[in-house]
């Protein structure tokens, strides 16, 4: 294979076509509006699924995988694309949950570093909570990573290696006798043998004429940002499906909200006071901040979350890798190498049955 075009410049599309240009396959990156402004610029970049002993075995494999990769993937990024993601091990402390035994065993199974706390370790774990709660859990291990600086750190690493043409929407496929030979882009047709999609929540749209198609369904999330003081928070605070993630110059986040309501994006002031009562409710301090941003992302909604990574069946030459849900920083390096070694036929990194597009799920 000489040639791949990638669908989609969100995270997965980068990581995919920096996998593929490394080795030394040619690669043109197609994408409707400018890389890296969805989903992946507006996720948190918690670099572990939300109370991951809920996720089916296929997902927690390919986090593990992201988990250990990711300190390297940093400092490439940072090399190579001269911007800091701010790569940061602050720990996830899970307030209240309702299934401790289930936490407790998962990470006995997955060798994971997990503590359970009572009232006075949370204290000392994060001083700056006001809450009173008297159990938690504690993943001391879990990193963040800072999505608008990663993805530009991603672009600015692929840029010179990869054709991106922004502006450009993929409207359709050419198959003959079950095999790509093209890509429609506006009213012409550009010639492809391989290709992969990862067009994040617009996959089942794109897809929608296929006999066998992914079920990915935009599911949006909002969230705020709080301007604070560095060092004010320092964990990253999980309590009833809520979150706050405090980054390095003291900004914190605070999210989110899961909505169906297909692609519209637009925020709402009633999920902004949510988040806001939600934050000040367990962190005081925060009363002091401003709120200085709002935004809303389509996460790509998959069954159980577990991503589509393989060949579409009916086409020879289309590849899938989407569908990533709550998870596609965490997940998006062992995807875009699993996709990588299907399509380049190396020894793969994971077994790839359980993604595979009529796997399932
Ligand atoms: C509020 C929120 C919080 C999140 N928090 C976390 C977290 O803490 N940790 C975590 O791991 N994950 C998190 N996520 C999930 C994560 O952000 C997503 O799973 C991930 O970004 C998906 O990446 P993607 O590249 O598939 O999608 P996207 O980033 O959305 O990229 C898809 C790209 O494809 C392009 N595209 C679509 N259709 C076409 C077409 N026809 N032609 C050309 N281009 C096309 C789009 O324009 C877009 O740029 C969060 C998401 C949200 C919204």
């Amino acid at each position: 294979m000489h040639h791949c075009i990638v669908i989609g410049g969100g995270l997965i599309g980068m990581l995919t076509a920096r996998e593929l240009a490394a080795e030394g396959i040619r690669v043109t990156l197609l994408e409707q509006g400018r890389v890296g402004r969805e989903s992946s610029w507006a996720g948190g970049g918690i670099i572990s699924p939300l109370y991951p002993w809920r996720y089916d075995s296929s997902v927690t494999a390919l986090a593990k995988w992201g988990q250990q990769h990711y300190p390297q993937l940093a400092t490439s990024l940072r090399k190579e694309g001269k911007i800091d993601p701010e790569y940061t091990k602050s720990g996830l402390l899970i307030l209240e949950p309702e299934d401790i035994e289930d936490a407790i065993d998962w990470g006995r199974q997955t060798k994971q570093s997990i503590v359970t706390l009572g009232k006075p370790g949370i204290n000392d774990c994060e001083p700056a909570l006001t809450t009173a709660s008297s159990q938690a859990i504690w993943l001391p291990e879990v990193a963040q990573i800072r999505n608008p600086r990663l993805t530009k750190a991603a672009y600015q690493a692929i840029k010179n290696r990869v054709q991106i043409r922004e502006n450009t929407t993929v409207s359709g496929f050419e198959v003959k006798a079950g095999r790509l030979q093209g890509i429609r882009v506006d009213s012409s047709v550009l010639p492809a043998d391989q290709a992969v999609v990862c067009a994040g929540a617009w996959t089942g749209k794109l897809l929608k004429n296929f006999v066998t198609r992914p079920t990915i369904e935009p599911v949006l999330g909002q969230m705020i940002l709080f301007r604070a003081q560095p060092g004010q928070i320092s964990r990253i605070v999980l309590h009833e499906d809520r979150y706050v993630i405090p980054r390095r110059d003291g900004r914190v986040l605070v999210g989110s909200t899961l909505e169906h309501r297909g692609f519209d994006k637009s925020t709402t002031e009633q999920a902004k006071q949510t988040l806001q009562a939600y934050a000040l409710a367990r962190f005081h301090s925060l009363r002091e901040a401003v709120v200085e941003h709002h935004w809303a992302g389509l996460r790509p909604g998959s069954p159980s979350g577990i991503p589509y990574i393989g060949q579409v069946p009916e086409v020879e030459g289309l590849y899938l890798n989407s569908g990533h849900f709550r998870n596609g920083v965490v997940l998006g390096p062992a995807s875009a190498r699993l996709i990588s070694d299907i399509i380049l036929g190396r020894s793969p990194i994971l077994p790839p049955e359980p993604y595979a597009l009529n796997s399932p799920r």
